[in-house]
């Protein structure tokens, strides 16, 4: 029997030893940290078996195949030693890939993924295909294969971890909607390793597949100078008129596919900001390459329900709105936050930071932001950038008090923004806790 190891046992290394255990390997799962209750049951009831709180490198580096889950750096000792030892090292996708006849969406960029993913899929099933939502949102792709749901479609929303251990897979389509800097800790702090791995969004394309991207990232457009592509290209654009792709003109947006235009106004799209109408146009698009009728995609990108804690209006108190994007973890998506909105701001922000350059907020923080509620355990550098232009900055310790102090601070007709622009480990279990504890506290108002 082949040996498969699979490191990591969180949603994707379960899904992956489900699989393994479905195809005949012998599976070992290993996982440095405890193992959440659910999983240990999933994987006895399938008698998989498995370690915690350490990983057995004697028996790991008997390995056939490892799999990896996308938390677990390359650089490790065990990985880099498995490596040299000429043990194929892949993703879950990898592995799951090879065991599915679906055609394969995979959508990637430093923003917008989940948001994307989740349109594209709302589409796809409005129009009655049989498709399956996958990847870094949290379901695996090899966890449904191996229940044996191999469906016609799959969209897969992919991280950069997940892409770096992608080898043979090829997209059908692939959509890559922007790449600024994130995750550098796990990139040497190279900007250009990290751009290298989202491109392997499009590697072993193919002339028949798609490669859907947003024009308008200068980054995206000078990594494509330097490639040779055969696959064919559909970028999007808010400045500019494409031939194929997306694009705007007179407040419509165009989607032009094979010489054939699907158009609607902005206004109609159920996700507003620009950041939103880029992927409702990466999405449409995606869509139109599947030849999904134009009336279909008019009405899905227009009745999607926005998702959990990514600009989500929680509730008006006394004319003031209070907004949950409690997803946006890094200053890119913040920006758009702020962009998005027309009226004053009392922002909360705050957390974890990682490296990041509020010099690129300080316009439109001082255009939008009427004061700033500090939520973090280190809040120094957030003050010391804004301190010249906002003269109302309270730190505060705890989401109640977060909340609080907003309540304080803002009249009607103004908004009360948690877009943190941080990661949130400091002071939560991570950024859907610290969303509910907002909710719970503006509930409670
Ligand atoms: P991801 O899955 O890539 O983290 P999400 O769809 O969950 O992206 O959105 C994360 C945050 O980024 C949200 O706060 C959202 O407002 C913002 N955002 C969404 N789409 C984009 C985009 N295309 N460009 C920049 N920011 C975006």
């Amino acid at each position: 029997m082949q040996k498969l190891i699979v490191l990591g046992a969180g949603e994707s290394g379960v899904g992956a030893g489900h699989l393994g255990k479905v195809k005949g390997w012998e599976v070992f799962l290993s996982d440095k940290g405890s193992i959440k209750e659910k999983y240990k049951n999933v994987l006895t009831n399938l008698e998989i078996e498995f370690e915690e709180g350490k990983h057995t490198s004697e028996k790991i580096l008997q390995a056939d195949l490892i799999v990896k889950s996308p938390g677990i750096p390359e650089d490790i000792p065990l990985v880099v030693e498995a490596r040299e030892k000429g043990i194929k090292v892949v993703s879950e996708i990898e592995f799951a890939a090879k065991y599915s006849k679906a055609k394969l969406i995979g959508i990637t960029g430093s923003n917008g993924k989940t948001t994307t993913a989740t349109l594209t899929q709302h589409i796809l099933k409005n129009a009655g295909l049989n498709s399956v939502l996958a990847g870094n949102i949290g379901n695996s792709m090899a966890a449904e294969i191996a229940k044996g749901n191999d469906p016609d479609f799959f969209v897969l929303e992919l991280s950069s971890f997940q892409l770096d251990g992608m080898v043979k897979t090829k997209l059908d389509i692939a959509v890559l909607l922007n790449i600024t800097e994130d995750h550098l800790d796990r990139y040497q702090y190279v900007f250009q390793n990290y751009i290298d791995s989202k491109f392997r969004i499009i590697q072993n394309q193919k002339a028949n597949d798609a490669f859907i991207y947003c024009a308008d990232d200068e980054v995206i457009q000078k990594q494509m100078e330097g490639l040779e592509l055969t696959q064919k290209l559909f970028p999007f654009s808010l400045k500019t008129q494409v031939q194929q792709g997306a694009e705007i003109s007179n407040n419509q947006l165009n989607i032009k596919v094979n010489q054939i235009n699907c158009t609607m106004s902005i206004q109609n799209l159920a996700l507003q900001g620009k950041h939103n109408i880029y992927n409702s146009m990466a999405a449409g698009v995606a869509a139109r390459i599947l030849e999904i009728r134009k009336d279909v995609i008019r009405d899905s990108l227009s009745d999607f329900e926005s998702i959990e804690h990514r600009l989500e209006t929680v509730v008006t108190v006394y004319g003031v709105d209070y907004i949950n994007d409690s997803k946006a973890t890094n200053i890119n998506s913040t920006w758009y936050a702020l962009e998005t909105i027309d009226k004053k701001i009392v922002w909360i922000v705050g957390g974890v930071d990682k490296g990041n350059d509020y010099s690129i907020l300080a316009e439109i923080v001082k255009e939008k932001v009427k004061a700033i509620v500090c939520l973090g355990k280190d809040n120094a550098k957030i003050i010391e950038a804004f301190k010249g232009d906002i003269e109302t900055i309270v730190e505060a310790n705890n989401m109640t008090e977060a909340v609080g102090y907003s309540y304080q601070l803002a009249s009607k007709d103004e908004v009360v923004l948690l877009s943190p622009a941080c990661a949130s480990f400091d002071l939560f279990d991570n950024y859907e806790d610290r969303g509910r504890q907002f909710k719970e506290a503006v509930r409670s108002l």
